[in-house]
């Protein structure tokens, strides 16, 4: 159960680390000042019909942090736990990761206080139209973009895309990235956080000079983004030992066959997958592997565990699964830690796909979607692991000073801080 400190820190870790960065990369004092804070919050609550007749009020933030570099863009999660903290640590997240990825946006986040797994698809549907509704006034094609994250996906886009397109009485797609195909949904937008985080880990082992054959992997959270990366690791010959979703884990060390997993998750529970040991998600953590993939929520790596944690080499498809102390814990065992804002870049990569195809009307097929996707992954990779042996700092540390230069570059170009 997390409470509001952990939340807190989430915030602070973000401002930590850009802090830390800062000193070692040429930026004003002024740039740092600003990319601490976001540049708007909107704190909304909105009333929704339940199913039995009552009316419960739901409470929901969306967070825009800085739009130098083009509109905003960011998801929107819907989670008991979500609190304005997490929504504006990860909204600047977003602002970074854009700038990693070289995309022309900046970054924004939302969420909405709610359980969806207590919810029934109707009252799910209100409570997504009533959410976008009242944030309609700030998002729109060029002012903030909203995607799915955590509870939320492609049926929730396509609400959501509904409400503002009735709203504002013209057909908007462009209004939310994530949509289903049908309605304007990019090929291969379901995959592309999960496909681009493999693309980065196989470039990582690549480095390492480790085979990808046999290799093993562990992948905490089987949602949109852990099951596509334990999917894709498989098709590759990796060996994936252990998956994990809120209700625990499954091992084999023998390796995992994930299509199976998925049909066994798909039916009921990965639980009931046949011949395998069930773990806790603690114990999964800690599993004798070759690489992990925390793809589920925040602070999962921590101070308390950090040092029983045996994987090589970390991909963060996660947002901030890692706290600032565990990060230096792993430092000093030398493992290898492919950051959040680098790992899990291909989401909105390939929603800033989906809008240019929305502004075109015209749409690209899935090859096209996925090798222009492997070209951005492999090459922010790359530009990474070289300042970060340049400058004899770890990964992450190099992705802020590329997104933080990047973001007050923009800064100084549109005449808002001096260089
Ligand atoms: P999702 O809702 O599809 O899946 C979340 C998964 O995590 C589920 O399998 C759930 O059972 C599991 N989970 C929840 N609580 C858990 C716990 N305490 N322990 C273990 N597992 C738990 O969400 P998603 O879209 O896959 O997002 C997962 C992470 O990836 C989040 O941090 C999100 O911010 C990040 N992310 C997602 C996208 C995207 O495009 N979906 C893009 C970038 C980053």
């Amino acid at each position: 159960m997390k409470t509001s400190v952990v939340y807190l820190n989430s915030y602070e870790k973000v401002k930590r680390q850009m802090e830390q960065v800062a000193a070692q990369v040429n930026i004003s004092r002024d740039a740092v000042e600003i990319l601490k804070n976001p540049m708007r919050v909107l704190m909304v609550s909105f009333p929704v019909k339940m199913d039995d007749g009552s009316i419960r009020v739901f409470e929901g933030y969306r967070s825009q942090h800085n739009d130098a570099m083009g509109p905003t863009k960011g998801g929107i999660r819907f989670h008991p736990d979500v609190d304005m903290d997490e929504v504006k640590a990860l909204s600047m997240l977003m602002t970074l990761k854009c700038a990693v990825a070289g995309l022309p946006y900046g970054g924004a986040k939302g969420g909405v206080i709610c359980d969806p797994r207590n919810l029934s698809e109707g009252e799910l549907e209100r409570v997504s139209r009533g959410y976008i509704e009242a944030i309609s006034r700030l998002v729109g094609p060029d002012r903030d973009i909203p995607a799915p994250d955590v509870y939320t996906n492609s049926r929730v886009m396509g609400w959501m895309m509904d409400a503002v397109s009735k709203l504002n009485q013209t057909y908007t797609p462009g209004i939310v990235t994530g949509k289903p195909p049908i309605i304007g949904g990019s090929k291969g937008r379901n995959e592309a956080t999960g496909r681009g985080c493999v693309y980065t880990i196989l470039e990582a082992l690549n480095l390492l000079n480790t085979p990808v054959q046999g290799t093993r992997a562990v992948i905490h959270g089987f949602g949109n983004a852990g099951r596509t990366v334990a999917r894709l690791l498989w098709e590759s010959g990796v060996r994936v030992i252990a998956v994990s979703d809120s209700r625990g884990g499954i091992y084999d060390p023998n390796g995992l066959d994930i299509p199976r997993a998925e049909q066994v998750k798909d039916r009921g529970s990965l639980q009931d997958y046949p011949g395998a040991t069930r773990i806790t998600n603690e114990e999964l953590l800690e599993l004798n592997t070759d690489i992990l993939v925390p793809a589920a929520l925040e602070n999962i790596i921590t101070a308390e565990n950090a040092s029983r944690i045996k994987a090589s080499l970390i991909a963060e498809a996660a947002n901030g699964p890692t706290t600032a102390e565990a990060d230096k814990i792993l430092g000093k065992k030398n493992v290898t830690v492919i950051p959040d804002i680098l790992a899990n870049a291909g989401g909105v990569t390939v929603s800033y796909f989906e809008w240019v195809q929305n502004i075109m009307n015209f749409y690209w097929s899935e090859e096209e979607i996925n090798s222009r996707l492997k070209q951005i992954m492999v090459d922010a990779f790359r530009e990474i692991n070289r300042v970060a042996q340049n400058n004899r700092v770890d990964l992450r540390s190099a992705a802020y000073m590329i997104a933080m230069k990047r973001v007050s570059e923009a800064m100084v170009a549109r005449g808002w801080i001096k260089a």
